[in-house]
C-alpha cells in the first residue's frame, strides 16, 4: 500500500502540538501541503511547517470565536486556492466541577461547544462548498471515545460535545457522497498528549493504564497514520465510519 499525498492541500486544526502536530507531520511525509492551524504557539507551527516543506505553511486563529474560523479558512483559501482534505483536529477539555456555579459551568460548556463542535461544523460547511466546486475532497473529524462511551460528570461537555461530531460527519458522508465529498471520524481513547496530561494529573497515571487492554498509552503516531489513509482516497467507500484507537479500553 502506497500512501501518496502529492499535490494535495490540507487543512490541519490545532496542528502545533499533541495528535495534531503528528498528523501534520504524517500527511507532510507522505507529500502533502499542509496549511497548519496553530492557536497560540507561532514558534513551534513555523518549525514543523519548516520541517515539513512542500510550500506548506501556518496560520493562526483562536477556534472559539466564529469569525476567526472564517476568516481562518479564507486565508487558506487565498493562500492555495483550493482544500483538498480539511482535519478537524483541535479540541479542548475542560473539567467542570459539576456542582459549581452555573454561570462558570456554563460559560466553560459554551467553549467547549463552540471549538470543539461549532468551529468543526463551521468549517466543514466552508469547505464543502468549496470541495463542491473542485469535484471533491476529504473530511477528517477527531472525536474522542467519550463520545460514545461517556465520560465523568466533570467532563459532561467536552464527551457531549464530542458526541456531535460522529452525527456531522455521516451527515456529510450520506448527502455529499454523491459529490466526491468523502468524511471518516476518528474517536481516540486516551492519548499521551498535554489533554491528556491534565486529566491524569486530575485522576492519577494508574487510572489512565488500567483502563486499557494493552500495556501502554496511545501515542499521537498512533493516530496519525489512520488520518494518513483516510487522506488519501484508498478507504473512500468507509465513508461515514468512526475508527476507534482507544487500545480496547471501549470496543463496541
Ligand atoms: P492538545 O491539547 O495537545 O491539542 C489540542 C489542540 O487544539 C492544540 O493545538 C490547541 O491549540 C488547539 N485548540 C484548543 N483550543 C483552541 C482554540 N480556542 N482555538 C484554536 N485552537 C485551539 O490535545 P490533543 O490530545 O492533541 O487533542 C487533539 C484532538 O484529539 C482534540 O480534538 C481532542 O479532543 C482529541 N482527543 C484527544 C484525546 C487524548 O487523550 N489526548 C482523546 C480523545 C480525543
Amino acid at each position: 500500500m502506497n500512501v501518496s499525498l502529492k499535490g494535495k492541500i490540507v487543512l490541519v486544526t490545532g496542528g502545533s502540538r499533541g495528535i495534531g502536530a503528528a498528523i501534520a507531520k504524517e500527511l507532510g511525509a507522505s507529500g502533502a501541503t499542509v496549511a497548519l492551524h496553530f492557536r497560540k504557539n507561532e514558534a513551534e507551527a513555523q518549525n514543523i511547517v519548516q520541517t515539513i516543506g512542500n510550500a506548506s505553511r501556518a496560520f493562526q486563529a483562536n477556534l472559539a470565536n466564529a469569525k476567526e474560523v472564517i476568516n481562518l479558512y479564507k486565508q487558506v483559501m487565498t493562500n492555495y486556492g483550493r482544500l483538498d482534505v480539511l482535519i478537524n483536529n483541535a479540541g479542548i477539555a475542560l473539567s467542570s466541577d459539576f456542582v459549581s456555579e452555573d454561570e462558570s459551568w456554563l460559560e466553560e460548556w459554551d467553549l467547549q461547544y463552540a471549538v470543539n463542535t461549532r468551529a468543526l461544523a463551521l468549517l466543514c460547511k466552508k469547505a464543502i462548498a468549496d470541495m463542491k466546486k473542485n469535484n471533491g475532497g476529504r473530511i477528517i473529524n477527531i472525536a474522542s471515545r467519550a463520545a460514545f462511551r461517556g465520560d465523568t460528570l466533570d467532563y459532561l461537555a467536552y464527551g457531549s460535545s464530542k458526541g456531535a461530531i460522529p452525527a456531522i460527519t455521516r451527515s456529510i458522508a450520506r448527502y455529499c457522497g454523491k459529490d466526491n465529498i468523502h468524511a471518516f471520524c476518528i474517536a481516540p481513547g486516551f492519548v499521551r498528549t498535554d489533554m491528556a496530561q491534565d486529566f491524569m494529573d486530575q485522576y492519577g497515571e494508574d487510572f489512565a493504564l488500567n483502563d486499557i487492554a494493552l500495556n501502554a498509552l496511545t501515542q499521537p503516531k498512533d493516530i496519525a497514520p489512520m488520518v494518513a489513509l483516510f487522506a488519501s482516497g484508498l478507504a473512500d467507500h468507509a465513508t461515514g465510519c468512526t475508527l476507534d484507537i482507544n487500545a480496547a479500553s471501549y470496543v463496541h
